[in-house]
């Protein structure tokens, strides 16, 4: 199992291992800028989520001396472990793992944003367990927009349904939708299951719902999703590089 320490380790291997990171944020944020020039979106209107899950505070902490706010975790006992160390800084933590019913109540009371919920029971438990006081959650529902290859996600036939019980519910804040699409080459490819979530948010927003978030791009696919509409792009290993396995589930 993995240790989070909280200085770097006495072999200082930590420290080595990341010095590239303020080097390879500041080259994600150059492909970003890029990417919106190339594709006619406004400048900054494409936020950048670190995606930190197996890697340790170290790391997170040489990206945040770069200047990064907002990190994305997957799995909740690290996740848990690091919001605790990094108490005292101003961040912003998203949830973007899949998420069991038994985890609900830590989501709600540590993180901010929740990207990877597919059911309307999952919500409901996160709006009921967010502590009095807390702002509302914001939330991101999870599309299949592969249908039959991925298990997660909600189908979107069923999105309007869902989309109109979660945004009743008193403690969250619905923003938007995300997705996570099956690998393809080339950046065309890439780009059909962003366009079809893309379509999916401006008929929900024609609706009258007021959403603002399109949760799409990865380290490999996030020219596609920039050039299709996304918000915020989620990136782990072009920032943290390549990651071992999970040491927490
Ligand atoms: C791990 C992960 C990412 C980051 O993926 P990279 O390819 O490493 O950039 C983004 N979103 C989700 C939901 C993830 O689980």
């Amino acid at each position: 199992m993995q240790v989070y320490l909280p200085y770097p380790d006495p072999q200082f291997g930590a420290i080595r291992e990341h010095m590239g990171i303020a080097e390879n944020l500041e080259q994600v944020r150059q492909r970003l800028a890029q990417a919106q020039r190339e594709y006619g979106r406004d400048a900054e209107s494409v936020r950048l989520l670190a995606v930190s899950k197996t890697k340790p505070v170290q790391a997170l902490q040489t990206a945040i001396d770069s200047g990064q706010r907002a990190f994305g975790e997957n799995y909740l006992q690290e996740a848990l472990d690091k919001i605790e160390y990094f108490a005292g800084t101003e961040l912003e933590w998203h949830f973007i793992g899949p998420i069991q019913s038994n985890k609900t109540r830590a989501i709600a009371e540590h993180f901010d944003w929740v990207h990877s919920v597919d059911r309307l029971k999952i919500a409901r438990r996160l709006s009921e367990q967010r502590p009095p006081g807390c702002a509302p959650l914001n939330l991101c529902i999870q599309v299949n927009v592969d249908d039959e290859s991925s298990k997660s996600g909600c189908r979107l036939e069923a999105l309007p349904e869902l989309v109109a019980a979660i945004n009743e519910l008193p403690n969250i804040r619905l923003r938007g939708l995300m997705a996570i699409p099956r690998p393809s080459d080339t950046e065309s490819e890439q780009r059909k299951p962003f366009r079809q979530l893309a379509e999916a948010l401006a008929q929900l927003r024609q609706s009258g719902y007021e959403l603002d978030t399109l949760s799409m791009g990865m380290s490999a696919d996030l020219e596609a999703a920039v050039a299709e509409g996304s918000t915020l792009v989620r990136i782990g290993t072009d920032i943290f590089g390549a990651r071992d396995k999970p040491a927490t589930g």
